[in-house]
């Protein structure tokens, strides 16, 4: 089958794009994320990233078109990669099964478009942080209620002024997504129920909305954080809403150093690293805590995870006897010269292909700021 990638498109925006050369990224590659995907390689995208840590269950597979024809057990990512590329083999799919926040920022700076559609204020939260630290702008789709179903369309513009997700959530959430993402106690709210009332029909018009924007956006960036939201339940019906930035939103740091991209091999010990790109003593800067010790609730063992924060929440086990470990102790910054300096990225789980803010001790760094 010839694919035809350019039906239903003369005429519009889309066709004045250059797309062939663009790379888009899709944060989330679930029922709505999935369909991007495929919308993103209809318009003729380039490349296309997908990021989403989970497998594919049975439930996913009730709610998603797409989903329907992966294996049970195969990451989500995997599945959409290899199924897309069959339909669509002009354009080149990558598949990043891993977390937001396991994410190397590199993907991000070469990313043209990033739509974050994944089911959790915590990963919306932690690509706020990681497009805020970047100044990338993107684009979250998101089903803001079931009953009615609305959908909510949003653009983030990063920009030291305007709004990010974070902004908009309410104090108890904010502080619940950050919880979960960086705190060393443990967050004492219940875990969100999901829902399962979702039909493949509402990632499809959630996908194709989403793509309307993106490239509407693409050709014309909006100056400022702003969300639409679609009502589908009665006569389809658009509201406008201006996002406002929290001042005391946390999540847009004041980079004191420079952004520097990672070593091109997680071979390399970070003391080795700094003394390439600093000629002073430096200090490497961690885009989120990693839990240096641990202890099991069951034995008392401790352990040296080195894993990150929101990763050992959710699956950090003792070593030992298996039973739930807590977080004891977590770093945020590794400096010359001490013992977690000596250890290598890939020992300390840091991502591939990131971008990193490196402080001196006095003097500069060699500069290669990310920004593309
Ligand atoms: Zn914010
Ligand atoms: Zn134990």
């Amino acid at each position: 089958m010839t694919p035809t990638p350019d039906v239903g498109w003369e005429g519009s925006t889309l066709a004045r794009l250059p797309v062939r050369h663009l790379t888009a990224t899709v944060l989330g590659v679930g029922t709505i994320g999935s369909e991007i995907a495929r919308g993103l390689a209809q318009a003729g995208f380039g490349r296309v990233c997908l990021v989403d840590p989970d497998s594919i269950e049975y439930r996913n597979q009730r709610r998603s078109a797409l989903l329907k024809i992966g294996e049970i057990g195969e990451k989500k990512s995997d599945a959409v990669a290899r199924i897309l590329a069959r339909s669509y083999p002009e354009t080149s799919f990558v598949s990043l099964p891993v977390a937001v926040g396991d994410l190397g920022w590199q993907h991000l700076t070469k990313s043209d478009v990033i739509i974050c559609a994944t089911d959790s204020e915590g990963s919306r939260a932690e690509t706020s942080f990681c497009c805020n630290c970047l100044k990338k702008a993107w684009i979250d789709c998101a089903v803001s209620s079931m009953k009615p179903v609305r959908i909510r369309i949003s653009y983030f513009r990063a920009e030291s002024t305007s709004a990010c997700f974070a902004c908009l959530l309410g104090d108890t959430h904010l502080a619940e997504a950050l919880m979960r993402t960086s705190a060393v106690s443990e967050p004492c709210w219940a875990s969100p129920t999901k829902t399962d009332s979702f039909q493949p029909s509402l990632g499809l018009t959630a996908a194709g909305i989403a793509m309307e924007y993106a490239i509407e956006w693409l050709d014309k960036p909006p100056t400022n954080s702003f969300g639409i939201e679609f009502s589908l339940g009665q006569a389809p019906a658009a509201h406008v809403a201006q996002y406002h930035q929290n001042k005391s939103c946390p999540l847009h740091p004041d980079l004191v150093g420079a952004l520097i991209l990672g070593p091109p091999e997680g071979s390399t010990d970070v003391d080795s690293w700094l003394g390439t790109v600093c000629r002073t003593p430096a200090v490497l800067v961690l885009p989120w805590p990693l839990c240096v010790l641990a202890r099991c609730e069951c034995c008392g063992f401790s352990s040296t995870p080195l894993a990150r924060v929101g990763v050992f929440r959710q699956s950090g086990k003792c070593s030992r006897c298996q039973a739930k470990a807590s977080i004891l102790e977590t770093i945020t910054t590794i400096e010359s010269g001490t013992s977690w300096s000596l250890r290598t990225f890939s020992e300390l789980n840091l991502p591939d292909n990131h971008i990193y803010e490196v402080r001196s001790n006095g003097g500069l760094c060699s500069q290669f700021i990310a920004h593309s």
